[in-house]
């Protein structure tokens, strides 16, 4: 939501504290926001966290739970475009995301499920570079494997020409992973702190400060403005919403696509870019793998209670994709249907459907950036933020400390 001027003006909605109340102070609160709140913990940093609906309702909360190794793009091509070092490290990345997300406890969600990722090619040329990639990620070892056959409805309805499986990927439920995060960030990973601490909804709580038993993540509570301190106070910039004003040392942001909506500086760096999914039941049919297609246009797998997911198709109206509108499209549906006809036939009920927001950075790759003086940036994960956002926000809070934050 945009804020006048006048509003701006009007000091009896904020409320300032003197000193500073965080170390960090994170905009944002889905994957990578929490990360950010964990890593903060786990370097004793004193944090806050302030998201303008709920945790989990952006993008984190409304993908398709797949925890892949790498990107859409098949490793290969990877290389050719980013080169060889730039994709290995991206899909070290990705692995060590999910290493330490189970070290969080992910395998023990209700929703885990180790199912490997399968990328599938229906061209020649999509199957030549996964011939290529299954040998060149053996090359730089990683474990890959490379199926022929399957018993699931893919295999029997519409075989590809060639696949590669990823063998230690994972789906889950992103609310489940989400919702997990915060309660561990909210009850603190350092020894004997933060008992009772608890999400605050509408708290009107600025100058809460950090510490045992207070509250660090605020709900409801939508950033407008983050401005430089300018008096002597420790503080170096002022993190501004409709009732408060939050003073920190540093500020980290990860508000996803809504990134320049925020920070004038992100207009070139971050692109808002819906996708649409849907959830379907289809008797007989079942998927044992999570599923990419056409260099990541589709995707799609096995859902809870019997239930398949579909999501994808962007490209089938690729100009009317791009925006913050939180809408489904009946072309980007039915071509999601359409799509998912080949896999489970003609007769099926759609029980769902849903679009979010990713944000796109110009090379596909997460970024972590300053924008100004003591103001971080981090995301940019061009649609594999399940994959890539926590260990990123590690690596983010990393540079920060780095710069001196907290110290
Ligand atoms: C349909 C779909 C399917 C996807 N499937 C997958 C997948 O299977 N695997 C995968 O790896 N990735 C997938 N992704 C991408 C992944 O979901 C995102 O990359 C990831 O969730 C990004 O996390 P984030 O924390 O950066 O952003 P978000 O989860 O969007 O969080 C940003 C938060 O910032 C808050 N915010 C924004 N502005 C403000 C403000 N001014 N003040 C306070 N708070 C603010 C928002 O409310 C939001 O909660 C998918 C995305 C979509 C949309």
């Amino acid at each position: 939501m945009t804020v006048s001027l006048w509003q701006r003006m009007d000091s009896s909605r904020g409320v300032t504290q003197a000193g500073t109340e965080a170390d960090i102070v994170i905009v944002g609160g889905g994957l990578c926001g929490l990360g950010a709140a964990l890593a903060c913990e786990e370097a004793g940093v004193d944090w806050q966290l302030l998201e303008q609906t709920r945790i989990g309702w952006g993008a984190s909360g409304r993908n398709a739970g797949f925890l892949i190794r790498g990107a859409a793009e098949n490793f290969a091509r990877a290389c050719r475009d980013m080169g060889r070092d730039s994709a290995k490290s991206l899909w070290k990345l990705t692995e060590a995301n999910i290493a330490r997300l189970e070290s969080y406890g992910l395998t023990e969600l209700s929703s885990f499920e180790r199912r490997p990722s399968v990328v599938l090619a229906y061209t020649e040329e999509e199957a030549k570079e996964l011939r290529d990639s299954a040998r060149m990620l053996r090359e730089d070892g990683f474990d890959v494997d490379v199926p022929s056959s399957g018993t699931d409805s893919l295999w029997r309805k519409y075989p590809p020409l060639a696949a590669l499986a990823n063998p230690g990927d994972a789906v889950v439920n992103p609310i489940e992973l989400v919702s997990m995060l915060a309660e561990r960030a909210r009850a603190g990973t350092r020894a004997g702190n933060r008992t009772g601490a608890r999400v605050g909804t509408g708290d009107g709580g600025a100058g809460t400060g950090a510490g045992v038993g207070k509250e660090r993540i605020h709900e409801g509570v939508e950033v407008h403005a983050i401005d430089p301190v300018t008096d002597s106070s420790d503080a170096r910039v002022e993190v501004r919403a409709r009732d408060r004003i939050l003073r920190a040392r540093k500020v980290l942001v990860c508000t996803n696509a809504w990134g320049p909506l925020l920070l004038d500086e992100l207009r070139d760096r971050v692109s808002p870019r819906r996708g649409q999914m849907l959830a379907l039941r289809a008797d007989g049919e079942s998927l044992d793998a999570a599923y990419y297609s056409n260099f990541g246009s589709e995707y799609f797998r096995p859902g809870p209670d019997g239930l398949l997911v579909f999501g994808g198709r962007r490209l089938a109206d690729e100009a009317g994709e791009v925006g913050y509108e939180d809408k489904t499209t009946p072309v980007v549906q039915e071509a999601i249907e359409e799509f998912a006809r080949r896999i489970v036939g003609p007769s099926f009920e759609v029980v769902a459907r849903w679009a979010g927001t990713m944000g796109f950075s110009p090379t596909g790759l997460p970024m972590t950036v300053e924008v100004r003086p003591n103001v971080w940036f981090c995301g940019g994960f061009t649609g594999h933020g399940m994959s890539m956002a926590v260990e990123t926000a590690h690596q983010a809070v990393s540079s920060m400390l780095g710069s001196g934050a907290g110290h």
